[in-house]
């Protein structure tokens, strides 16, 4: 190996949109496709939903949250819905790639601190299969209208920022289309 590809940088991929929009499948998809890329484990206070994998977060309470965004320890972290999420300060294996899945403020906060950083905003094939997918989750009801309203109110700001517009229509032509959009960033590197 070089000296160069040893200090290589690595390229931050920032997955983001608004709620249902299949980010977390996609993310999986994108990982077990590509072994360079490396996917940031987030940490939350959200409790976890029955079913859910216990890798899905790192889940937290809201003292240890806290004390680590004094400690300096999150990239970014915010507050949705009243629950904290946070990307722990990224730490990738050598030669790997960072890929972040995130909501709309922390895509802000993260390209405000890294402008090189590639944004995706993925955008759901239609506001129906959207619903569908947030209300399949097993969320409470009242939950599931705020995070449809998050939803809409995230929109124009992913796309205001966004480097590449991505519409889920269907999950193998979206992670295709995605693996195209990381070579040709790494094929500037
Ligand atoms: P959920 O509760 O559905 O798992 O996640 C709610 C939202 O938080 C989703 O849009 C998800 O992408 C986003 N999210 C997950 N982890 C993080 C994180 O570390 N930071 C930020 N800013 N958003 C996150």
């Amino acid at each position: 190996m070089t000296a160069s590809s040893a200090e290589r940088t690595p390229n931050i991929f920032i997955v983001s949109g608004p709620g249902g929009v299949g980010k977390g499948t996609i993310v999986t998809a994108l990982v077990e496709r590509d072994p360079q890329l490396w996917l940031s484990r987030s940490w939350t206070t959200r409790a976890q939903r029955p079913g859910e994998k216990d890798g899905a977060y790192v889940f937290t309470d809201r003292a240890s949250f806290e004390a680590r965004i004094e400690a300096g320890g999150f990239l970014e972290w915010t507050n949705f819905l009243g629950n904290y999420y946070g990307t722990p300060t990224p730490d990738p294996d050598m030669g790997r790639d960072v890929v972040l899945e995130i909501e709309v403020d922390g895509a802000r906060q993260v390209k405000s601190l890294h402008p090189e950083a590639i944004l995706i905003f993925v955008l759901p094939p239609s506001r129906e299969e959207q619903q569908r997918r947030l209300r399949g989750r097993g969320d409470p009801e009242d939950k599931v209208d705020q995070r449809l309203q998050k939803a809409v109110d995230e929109e124009p700001v992913g796309l205001a920022i966004a480097n590449h517009v991505v519409v889920n229509d269907d999950l193998e032509r979206t992670v295709g289309e995605m693996m195209e959009i990381i070579r040709h960033h790494r094929s500037l590197d």
